[in-house]
């Protein structure tokens, strides 16, 4: 008999990971799709592959498609209709988003239904009752939705009404606690790695979220590699035109230069002194004042001066002369009013 095609929302985490064991379990045939956007946190650094989700896959011997999300993702951050939980994530609206990627993808693909890997009462924003139901009815999917872990708790899906799925063998999972998938994983599908949470989402960070948000408030053109740029350095707010942003370490300012634009001006002790010190990137417009601060910003990261003004070479990344400044270090309580 021909198997049922099944989509598994596939993050790496362990709950998308016992969810799709599930499914294997009861005999469908399931494709995976994993979303991945700039604020991803789904490395592992013990692994070759730096997709959790495909490194998965290919364990369980299923086809995975990864999706990136883009500059729709930021257009979603900046202005989600049903709002933020606790940081800057708009759990709702990016569920609906990657909902109706995965409605189409279903579609294409032949399958009955996707399935989640969602707890019902695990996450306080987007894995309560009501708020499942929104984003099901939102994504057009209501009722092709298949919970596994929780699937007893909730009305049965459409797959259960027509006999696919065996409500029975679904299981009654809820809360915040993981011990119940940990027990799981250990004794029913003898797991002894992976039994922690995805690396989840850097839009749920504090820090992150206030870098985020006050690159949307200066920059209503930030697009997808303005967002990446977040995750690295040190980064000081001169004024609504300009940011800085430090590297802090040899690794990151060979990345930031990388990453840096064209227009943008690029800021390191001058080869010619005996100082050393970082790559900073200046990202925006400036004038004189704003380019002493600057300078006072990279001063205070190198070594070898001491209070004495270091000199420091600046040109624009894309190219044409440099020029060379002398700045005295700026204080901790400046930076301190500068950092973002
Ligand atoms: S934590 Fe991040 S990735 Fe997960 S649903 Fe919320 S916004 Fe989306």
């Amino acid at each position: 008999m021909e198997k049922v095609k099944a989509l598994g929302l596939l993050s790496g985490g362990l709950d998308s990971n016992l969810a799709t064991r599930v499914m294997l379990r009861l005999g469908f045939e399931v494709t995976a799709l994993n979303f991945s956007s700039p604020f991803c946190n789904c490395t592992r650094k013990d692994h070759g592959c730096k997709n959790e989700a495909k490194r998965l896959a290919d364990e369980l011997g299923i086809p995975v498609r990864v999706e990136f999300m883009g500059q729709e993702y930021l257009d979603l951050v900046r202005n989600p209709k049903h709002g933020y939980g606790k940081n800057l994530n708009p759990c709702v609206d990016c569920r609906i988003m990657i909902f109706r990627r995965a409605k189409d993808v279903m579609e294409e693909t032949g399958a009955a239904f996707i399935f989640t890997g969602e707890v019902v009462g695990q996450r306080p924003m987007s894995q309560k009752l009501d708020r499942m139901n929104l984003i099901d009815r939102e994504a057009g999917l209501t009722g092709l939705v298949v919970r596994p872990l929780s699937a007893k708790l909730l009305s049965p899906t459409i797959p259960e009404q027509r006999g696919i799925i065996d409500r029975e063998t679904m299981l009654a999972i809820q809360g915040r606690s993981r011990k119940d998938q940990i027990r799981l994983a250990r004794e029913e599908f003898a797991m002894s790695e992976n039994l922690c949470s995805s690396g989840g989402c850097m839009l749920t960070d504090a820090h992150f979220a206030h870098r985020m948000r006050d690159l949307l408030d200066h920059d209503a053109q930030a697009g997808v590699k303005d967002a990446r740029l977040l995750r690295l350095g040190r980064h000081f707010r001169i004024s609504r035109r300009l940011k800085i942003v430090v590297g802090r370490d040899e690794k990151e300012n060979g990345k930031l230069e990388r990453m840096a634009a064209p227009e943008d001006f690029v800021f390191h002790p001058d080869e010619a002194s005996a100082v050393r010190g970082p790559l900073s990137v200046a990202k925006g417009t400036f004038g004189r004042d704003d380019l002493a601060l600057i300078g006072a910003i990279v001063a205070r990261y190198c070594d070898g001066a001491g209070d004495a003004p270091a000199s420091i070479r600046y040109r624009r990344k894309g190219g044409g002369p440099s020029w060379v400044i002398a700045a005295r270090p700026a204080t901790e309580a400046q930076l301190a009013q500068w950092r973002v």
